[in-house]
Protein backbone atom coordinates (compact mmCIF):
# COMPACT_ATOMS: atom_id res chain seq x y z
CA UNK A 1 0.00 0.00 0.00
CA UNK A 2 1.03 3.58 -1.02
CA UNK A 3 1.76 6.32 1.95
CA UNK A 4 2.92 10.03 0.92
CA UNK A 5 5.21 10.65 3.91
CA UNK A 6 5.97 14.30 3.48
CA UNK A 7 9.01 16.38 5.17
CA UNK A 8 9.11 19.49 6.37
CA UNK A 9 11.85 21.77 8.07
CA UNK A 10 11.34 24.79 9.27
CA UNK A 11 7.84 26.42 9.09
CA UNK A 12 7.64 29.90 10.04
CA UNK A 13 6.10 33.49 9.89
CA UNK A 14 9.63 33.70 6.58
CA UNK A 15 8.77 37.54 5.81
CA UNK A 16 8.36 38.84 9.54
CA UNK A 17 11.65 36.41 10.78
CA UNK A 18 15.01 37.95 11.45
CA UNK A 19 16.28 35.51 8.23
CA UNK A 20 13.33 35.89 5.27
CA UNK A 21 16.38 34.06 3.09
CA UNK A 22 16.11 31.19 5.36
CA UNK A 23 14.64 27.98 3.05
CA UNK A 24 11.52 27.13 4.92
CA UNK A 25 7.78 27.11 4.12
CA UNK A 26 5.75 30.08 5.00
CA UNK A 27 2.70 29.82 7.67
CA UNK A 28 0.52 30.51 5.02
CA UNK A 29 1.80 28.37 2.36
CA UNK A 30 1.69 25.59 5.51
CA UNK A 31 -1.52 26.46 6.31
CA UNK A 32 -3.04 25.82 2.54
CA UNK A 33 -0.82 22.94 1.85
CA UNK A 34 -2.37 21.08 4.97
CA UNK A 35 -6.14 22.20 4.01
CA UNK A 36 -4.72 20.88 0.42
CA UNK A 37 -3.31 16.97 2.24
CA UNK A 38 -6.69 16.92 4.51
CA UNK A 39 -9.13 17.11 1.16
CA UNK A 40 -6.77 14.99 -1.06
CA UNK A 41 -5.45 12.01 1.41
CA UNK A 42 -5.97 10.49 4.15
CA UNK A 43 -3.97 11.92 6.86
CA UNK A 44 -2.60 9.11 8.91
CA UNK A 45 -0.76 8.44 12.82
CA UNK A 46 2.32 7.21 13.12
CA UNK A 47 0.90 4.55 15.44
CA UNK A 48 -1.74 3.59 12.54
CA UNK A 49 1.26 3.17 10.07
CA UNK A 50 3.07 1.20 12.59
CA UNK A 51 0.09 -1.14 13.13
CA UNK A 52 -0.01 -1.57 9.29
CA UNK A 53 3.68 -2.41 9.27
CA UNK A 54 2.99 -5.12 11.89
CA UNK A 55 0.15 -6.66 10.04
CA UNK A 56 -2.85 -5.49 11.90
CA UNK A 57 -4.20 -3.20 10.31
CA UNK A 58 -4.66 -1.69 6.57
CA UNK A 59 -3.69 1.68 5.33
CA UNK A 60 -6.82 3.37 3.03
CA UNK A 61 -5.57 4.39 -0.31
CA UNK A 62 -3.82 7.74 -0.61
CA UNK A 63 -2.47 7.62 3.02
CA UNK A 64 0.24 10.22 4.08
CA UNK A 65 2.25 10.84 7.32
CA UNK A 66 3.18 14.66 8.52
CA UNK A 67 7.07 14.64 9.54
CA UNK A 68 8.75 17.52 10.77
CA UNK A 69 12.88 17.13 10.66
CA UNK A 70 15.10 18.65 13.42
CA UNK A 71 13.02 19.80 16.18
CA UNK A 72 12.47 23.63 15.32
CA UNK A 73 10.54 25.88 17.56
CA UNK A 74 8.55 27.41 14.97
CA UNK A 75 7.14 24.00 14.27
CA UNK A 76 5.64 23.97 17.80
CA UNK A 77 5.04 27.81 17.09
CA UNK A 78 3.12 27.96 13.49
CA UNK A 79 2.85 23.89 12.18
CA UNK A 80 1.62 22.55 15.47
CA UNK A 81 -1.55 24.82 15.96
CA UNK A 82 -2.63 24.03 12.43
CA UNK A 83 -1.99 20.81 12.95
CA UNK A 84 -4.50 20.39 15.83
CA UNK A 85 -7.48 22.97 14.38
CA UNK A 86 -7.61 19.83 11.84
CA UNK A 87 -7.15 17.35 13.94
CA UNK A 88 -4.06 16.15 12.21
CA UNK A 89 -1.27 14.17 13.81
CA UNK A 90 2.62 15.36 13.02
CA UNK A 91 5.15 13.52 13.61
CA UNK A 92 8.62 15.43 15.34
CA UNK A 93 11.65 14.11 14.90
CA UNK A 94 14.52 16.11 17.32
CA UNK A 95 18.24 15.55 17.46
CA UNK A 96 19.18 15.05 21.17
CA UNK A 97 21.59 17.50 21.61
CA UNK A 98 19.49 20.68 20.32
CA UNK A 99 17.55 19.64 24.26
CA UNK A 100 20.49 19.02 26.32
CA UNK A 101 23.20 21.60 24.82
CA UNK A 102 21.90 24.16 23.53
CA UNK A 103 24.20 24.37 21.20
CA UNK A 104 23.03 24.99 17.07
CA UNK A 105 23.75 21.85 14.99
CA UNK A 106 26.08 22.12 12.55
CA UNK A 107 23.44 21.67 10.00
CA UNK A 108 21.98 24.85 10.65
CA UNK A 109 25.04 26.79 11.31
CA UNK A 110 25.00 26.22 7.74
CA UNK A 111 21.77 26.98 6.35
CA UNK A 112 22.59 30.36 8.20
CA UNK A 113 25.66 31.12 6.62
CA UNK A 114 24.44 30.55 3.42
CA UNK A 115 20.96 33.15 4.46
CA UNK A 116 23.39 35.50 5.37
CA UNK A 117 25.55 35.92 2.53
CA UNK A 118 24.36 37.39 -0.88
CA UNK A 119 27.71 36.01 -2.62
CA UNK A 120 27.87 31.99 -2.83
CA UNK A 121 31.37 32.62 -4.94
CA UNK A 122 33.18 34.93 -2.08
CA UNK A 123 31.97 32.20 0.47
CA UNK A 124 33.27 29.34 -1.35
CA UNK A 125 36.62 31.48 -1.69
CA UNK A 126 36.29 31.95 2.41
CA UNK A 127 35.94 28.13 2.58
CA UNK A 128 38.54 27.45 0.51
CA UNK A 129 41.02 29.94 2.27
CA UNK A 130 40.14 28.09 5.21
CA UNK A 131 40.46 24.68 4.53
CA UNK A 132 44.01 25.59 3.12
CA UNK A 133 44.62 27.29 6.62
CA UNK A 134 43.46 23.92 8.50
CA UNK A 135 45.35 21.71 6.37
CA UNK A 136 48.87 21.96 8.17
CA UNK A 137 48.36 19.00 10.85
CA UNK A 138 45.28 17.12 9.33
CA UNK A 139 44.67 15.10 6.69
CA UNK A 140 42.61 15.88 4.04
CA UNK A 141 42.80 15.71 0.14
CA UNK A 142 43.65 18.90 -2.03
CA UNK A 143 40.57 21.51 -2.52
CA UNK A 144 40.60 20.65 -6.05
CA UNK A 145 39.75 17.22 -5.80
CA UNK A 146 37.32 17.18 -2.77
CA UNK A 147 35.23 19.77 -5.58
CA UNK A 148 35.51 17.12 -7.88
CA UNK A 149 34.37 14.68 -5.59
CA UNK A 150 31.61 17.15 -3.93
CA UNK A 151 29.79 19.22 -5.84
CA UNK A 152 27.05 17.77 -7.21
CA UNK A 153 23.89 19.74 -7.82
CA UNK A 154 20.37 18.29 -6.54
CA UNK A 155 16.93 19.39 -7.41
CA UNK A 156 17.26 21.95 -4.66
CA UNK A 157 20.77 23.18 -4.86
CA UNK A 158 23.90 24.23 -7.10
CA UNK A 159 27.30 22.33 -7.43
CA UNK A 160 28.79 24.86 -5.36
CA UNK A 161 26.54 25.35 -2.93
CA UNK A 162 26.24 20.89 -2.30
CA UNK A 163 30.00 21.73 -2.37
CA UNK A 164 30.19 24.12 0.51
CA UNK A 165 27.64 21.84 2.34
CA UNK A 166 29.49 18.51 2.08
CA UNK A 167 32.44 20.51 3.38
CA UNK A 168 31.11 21.68 6.77
CA UNK A 169 28.54 18.60 7.41
CA UNK A 170 30.67 15.35 6.89
CA UNK A 171 33.98 15.77 4.29
CA UNK A 172 36.26 17.35 6.47
CA UNK A 173 37.56 16.02 10.02
CA UNK A 174 35.24 17.13 12.81
CA UNK A 175 37.47 19.74 13.87
CA UNK A 176 38.13 21.33 11.22
CA UNK A 177 34.87 21.51 10.10
CA UNK A 178 33.79 22.89 13.09
CA UNK A 179 36.43 25.60 13.38
CA UNK A 180 35.57 26.92 9.57
CA UNK A 181 31.49 27.23 10.38
CA UNK A 182 32.73 29.05 13.51
CA UNK A 183 34.83 31.51 11.43
CA UNK A 184 32.20 31.96 8.71
CA UNK A 185 29.16 31.99 11.37
CA UNK A 186 30.68 34.80 13.11
CA UNK A 187 31.36 36.80 9.99
CA UNK A 188 27.78 35.66 7.62
CA UNK A 189 25.41 35.86 10.89
CA UNK A 190 27.30 37.83 13.56
CA UNK A 191 24.73 36.68 16.30
CA UNK A 192 26.03 34.28 18.83
CA UNK A 193 25.22 30.52 18.55
CA UNK A 194 24.27 30.24 21.87
CA UNK A 195 21.70 33.13 21.87
CA UNK A 196 20.39 31.32 17.87
CA UNK A 197 20.25 27.88 19.30
CA UNK A 198 17.35 29.06 21.89
CA UNK A 199 15.48 31.00 19.38
CA UNK A 200 15.61 28.19 16.86
CA UNK A 201 15.07 25.19 19.05
CA UNK A 202 12.14 23.36 21.35
CA UNK A 203 12.34 23.26 24.68
CA UNK A 204 12.03 19.93 26.90
CA UNK A 205 8.63 21.68 28.03
CA UNK A 206 7.42 22.35 24.09
CA UNK A 207 8.21 18.62 23.16
CA UNK A 208 6.38 16.91 25.89
CA UNK A 209 3.53 19.74 25.63
CA UNK A 210 3.41 18.21 21.77
CA UNK A 211 3.15 14.09 22.71
CA UNK A 212 0.63 15.32 25.54
CA UNK A 213 -1.54 16.89 22.56
CA UNK A 214 -1.22 13.42 20.59
CA UNK A 215 1.93 14.65 18.00
CA UNK A 216 4.34 11.56 17.84
CA UNK A 217 7.94 11.90 18.82
CA UNK A 218 11.17 10.35 17.09
CA UNK A 219 14.57 9.56 17.36
CA UNK A 220 17.08 12.09 14.35
CA UNK A 221 20.61 10.75 16.19
CA UNK A 222 22.14 12.93 19.01
CA UNK A 223 24.68 14.99 17.33
CA UNK A 224 23.03 14.78 13.67
CA UNK A 225 25.78 12.92 12.19
CA UNK A 226 26.10 11.51 8.56
CA UNK A 227 25.39 8.10 10.82
CA UNK A 228 26.51 6.11 7.55
CA UNK A 229 29.79 8.26 7.33
CA UNK A 230 30.96 7.40 10.78
CA UNK A 231 33.35 4.63 12.68
CA UNK A 232 30.92 2.57 13.77
CA UNK A 233 31.37 3.34 17.52
CA UNK A 234 30.75 6.59 16.70
CA UNK A 235 27.45 5.96 15.12
CA UNK A 236 26.60 3.08 18.11
CA UNK A 237 27.02 6.09 20.41
CA UNK A 238 25.16 8.83 18.57
CA UNK A 239 22.32 6.60 18.37
CA UNK A 240 22.08 5.14 21.70
CA UNK A 241 22.99 8.40 22.90
CA UNK A 242 19.77 9.52 21.21
CA UNK A 243 18.17 6.77 22.55
CA UNK A 244 19.04 7.60 26.26
CA UNK A 245 18.04 11.37 25.86
CA UNK A 246 14.77 10.92 24.02
CA UNK A 247 13.63 8.02 26.62
CA UNK A 248 11.11 10.48 27.94
CA UNK A 249 9.10 11.25 25.06
CA UNK A 250 9.42 7.35 22.87
CA UNK A 251 8.71 4.02 23.34
CA UNK A 252 12.39 2.37 23.45
CA UNK A 253 9.92 -1.43 22.37
CA UNK A 254 8.15 0.56 19.18
CA UNK A 255 10.22 3.55 18.03
CA UNK A 256 10.76 5.19 14.80
CA UNK A 257 14.03 6.62 13.13
CA UNK A 258 14.62 9.27 10.57
CA UNK A 259 18.71 9.50 9.69
CA UNK A 260 20.01 12.97 9.94
CA UNK A 261 20.99 13.78 6.46
CA UNK A 262 18.71 10.63 4.84
CA UNK A 263 23.02 9.09 5.80
CA UNK A 264 22.64 5.44 7.04
CA UNK A 265 24.60 1.73 5.97
CA UNK A 266 23.77 -1.72 7.04
CA UNK A 267 25.45 -1.13 10.29
CA UNK A 268 22.51 1.60 11.39
CA UNK A 269 20.16 -0.72 9.82
CA UNK A 270 21.30 -3.80 12.27
CA UNK A 271 21.96 -1.79 15.61
CA UNK A 272 18.50 0.28 15.20
CA UNK A 273 16.80 -3.10 14.41
CA UNK A 274 18.24 -5.00 17.42
CA UNK A 275 17.07 -2.11 19.58
CA UNK A 276 13.28 -2.12 18.71
CA UNK A 277 13.25 0.33 16.08
CA UNK A 278 9.96 -0.40 14.19
CA UNK A 279 10.52 1.74 11.05
CA UNK A 280 13.22 4.28 9.43
CA UNK A 281 12.76 6.95 7.00
CA UNK A 282 15.30 8.25 4.58
CA UNK A 283 15.47 11.92 2.45
CA UNK A 284 15.14 9.20 -0.75
CA UNK A 285 12.38 10.89 -3.08
CA UNK A 286 9.56 8.72 -3.75
CA UNK A 287 6.16 7.31 -2.53
CA UNK A 288 6.66 4.66 0.40
CA UNK A 289 4.77 0.94 -0.34
CA UNK A 290 4.91 -0.07 2.56
CA UNK A 291 3.98 -3.98 1.78
CA UNK A 292 7.07 -3.76 -0.14
CA UNK A 293 9.72 -1.45 1.22
CA UNK A 294 12.27 -2.63 3.53
CA UNK A 295 10.52 -0.89 6.87
CA UNK A 296 13.99 0.72 7.69
CA UNK A 297 14.33 2.65 4.32
CA UNK A 298 11.17 4.29 3.76
CA UNK A 299 11.36 7.16 1.22
CA UNK A 300 9.73 10.59 1.71
CA UNK A 301 8.46 13.66 -0.64
CA UNK A 302 9.48 17.09 0.13
CA UNK A 303 6.76 19.47 1.22
CA UNK A 304 8.03 21.69 -1.75
CA UNK A 305 6.05 18.44 -4.12
CA UNK A 306 2.97 19.23 -2.95
CA UNK A 307 0.66 22.28 -3.65
CA UNK A 308 0.37 25.01 -3.35
CA UNK A 309 4.15 24.69 -3.97
CA UNK A 310 3.84 22.48 -6.66
CA UNK A 311 2.12 19.17 -8.30
CA UNK A 312 5.38 16.91 -8.30
CA UNK A 313 3.99 14.35 -5.58
CA UNK A 314 1.77 13.10 -9.06
CA UNK A 315 5.06 11.96 -10.87
CA UNK A 316 5.62 9.31 -8.47
ZN1 LIG B 1 17.80 16.79 10.13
Amino acid sequence: MNLYIVMYHYTRDLLHSRYPEIRGMDVLTFKEQISFLKENFNVVEMEQVLDALDGKCELKKNSCLLTFDDGYIDNFTYAFPILEENGLQGSFFIPGKTIVEHKLLDVNKIHYILAGTGNISELLNDVYERMDYYRDGYDYPPNDELFKEYAKSNRFDTAEIIFIKRMLQMALPEKVRNRIASDLFEKYVGVSEEKLAYELYMTEEQIKTLKRHGMYIGIHGYDHYWLGNLEKVMMENDVMKALEVMEPYIDKNRWVMNYPYGNYNEDVINLISRNNCSMAITTKVSVADIDKDNRFELPRLDCNDFPPKSNTYMNF
